[in-house]
């Protein structure tokens, strides 16, 4: 996986030069889903079979539950459901490593021709799998769920998720707005995003520099089938640093930009100020002090900390952590 992939081509030639139904893996992350998981499995089973009916998928084709450290009985209906059916497979992680890492663990333990990705409340439009098997022979290589409206979405997260998509695309970092991580993938593109070696991952964002064709397929979103939204604003605010500072390097040079306007300007005033005191026009002073060292000393401290962020980054970076670690897996 570690290599540059070079000359994917031939991957592609098999599914659509032949008339052999693909194998289709659904990789659905999930976190104390307890609450959504049966009727998570019975909707993507159906699915599954509605795809295979039609001829368009194999009968290989799975469903993959990735358990990232749940704590309550997600881990035991998982692997329940694999002892009664066939076509699903559990991965149990060691531990609770977020959304995007038990995606990433899911992905990677997938071997099959496309892959679909899908949270486990089912808030995306499950029909649309189909539409996306139909853009990949078309010759698609990545195919993007795109939310249509946020109509279910709250008020709060509605607009905490637009301005994060403006502030990411001001800073630079290309991504498909509206687009969680519902999507399909193609073997050659799966490979290709695996072989991005980061451990701080932000898949969203890694995708689109991939390459390959790509299309798009619209959907209205849903609320949660059940339980509660694992995503708290916590969360939510550390997935919009790992995905800036992960991709983005425009607020190290903003900083260096600010700094340079602000000598610039304490050079004018230091020649106002020396200007003043020769024309014997002294002042009192102590306000103008004031506002400038706290002026100063936040905008130090705060590119301190910007830079402290992609340090750390590297910090962890060179280290070469695992991503996550296997429990159990139920193939
Ligand atoms: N999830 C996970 N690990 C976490 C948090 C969430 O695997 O630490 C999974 C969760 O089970 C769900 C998906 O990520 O399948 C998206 O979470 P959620 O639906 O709660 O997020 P929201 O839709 O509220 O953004
Ligand atoms: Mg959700």
């Amino acid at each position: 996986m570690n290599s540059p992939v070079k000359n994917l081509g031939d991957m592609r030639e098999r599914p659509l030069s032949s008339n052999v139904p693909l194998v289709l893996t659904i990789v659905v992350p999930c976190y104390n889903e307890e609450e959504v998981f049966p009727d998570c499995l019975l909707r993507l089973r159906q699915v599954l079979s509605q795809l295979r009916e039609n001829g368009k998928i194999s009968e290989r084709s799975c469903l993959l539950f990735v358990d990232d450290g749940s704590r309550d009985q997600t881990w035991q209906l998982i692997s329940a459901a694999h002892r009664r059916y066939d076509d699903v497979h559990g991965l149990k992680l060691s531990r609770n490593r977020g959304h995007q890492r038990a995606l990433w663990a899911g992905l990677e333990h997938a071997d099959s021709d496309i892959t679909v990705s899908i949270d486990a409340d089912l808030q995306d439009d499950i029909q649309v799998i189909g539409k996306m098997v139909d853009a990949y022979l078309s010759g698609k290589d990545i195919v993007y769920g795109v939310r249509e409206n946020r109509d279910t979405d709250t008020v709060f997260k509605r607009n905490t998720a637009l301005c994060f998509y403006k502030l990411m695309k001001i800073l630079g970092v290309n991504q498909i707005e509206n687009h969680a991580d519902f999507r399909l993938l193609s073997a050659r593109a799966l490979k290709s995003l695996l072989s991005y070696t980061e451990e701080n991952i932000y898949i969203r964002g890694l995708v689109p520099l991939v390459g390959f064709q790509t299309e798009q397929v619209f959907y209205s979103r849903g609320s949660r089938l059940a339980g509660e939204s694992k995503y708290p604003l916590r969360k939510m605010l550390g997935l919009a640093l790992e995905g800036i500072t992960s991709l983005s390097i425009t607020p190290l040079r903003i900083i260096a930009f600010t700094g340079f306007a602000i000598s610039l300007l304490s050079f004018l005033t230091a020649i106002y100020a020396l200007a003043e005191k020769i024309l014997g026009s002294t002042v009192e002073g102590w306000t103008s002090v004031m506002i400038a060292i706290f002026f100063l000393g936040g905008i130090q401290m705060l590119s301190i900390g910007i830079i402290g962020e992609y340090i750390g980054k590297v910090y962890l970076e060179v280290k070469h952590r695992p991503k996550y670690i296997v429990d159990e897996y139920l193939q």
